[in-house]
């Protein structure tokens, strides 16, 4: 399946130097910013707790030897992984780990969306029509 929104980080990238990683941060970062891609914040706690947002990582300066975000895309529902160890020497990845479950039944729903949910599905008071 083609995705138009993220088919360019629909590829698999080996990490091999910090100037590398800084690189290829910094263009997830303005996918995320441009909404073509969506930080997993919960995810990413998941995979590696007490780690920075990967919205506050100083990417210019040095970065923590372990990394691990994950990322989807809003339009298709791939996952995204930056997964980084230089403290062991491997070195780090970019790649598409998956496909979010179809009914998301694994995050909960944001409360405005709930909001707007109720908003559409409540009972609309009718107004006389005379
Ligand atoms: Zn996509």
């Amino acid at each position: 399946m083609l995705c138009s929104s993220c088919d360019q980080f629909n590829t698999e990238i080996a990490i091999r130097s910090p100037p590398q990683l800084s690189r290829v941060a910094m263009s997830v970062r303005q996918a995320v910013a441009a909404g073509v891609l969506r930080y997993n914040s919960f995810e990413s706690d998941r995979e590696l707790t007490e780690q920075r947002l990967f919205l506050e990582l100083d990417l210019q300066g040095a970065l923590p030897d372990v990394l691990r975000y994950q990322f989807d895309c809003p339009t298709c529902g791939r996952c995204y992984g930056l997964f980084v160890e230089t403290y062991h020497g491997s070195g780090g990845r970019w790649s598409c780990t998956g496909q979010l479950p179809p009914n998301n039944s694994f995050k909960p729903t944001p409360a405005s969306r709930v909001d707007l949910i109720q908003a559409l599905a409540g009972p609309e008071p009718r107004r006389g029509t005379r």
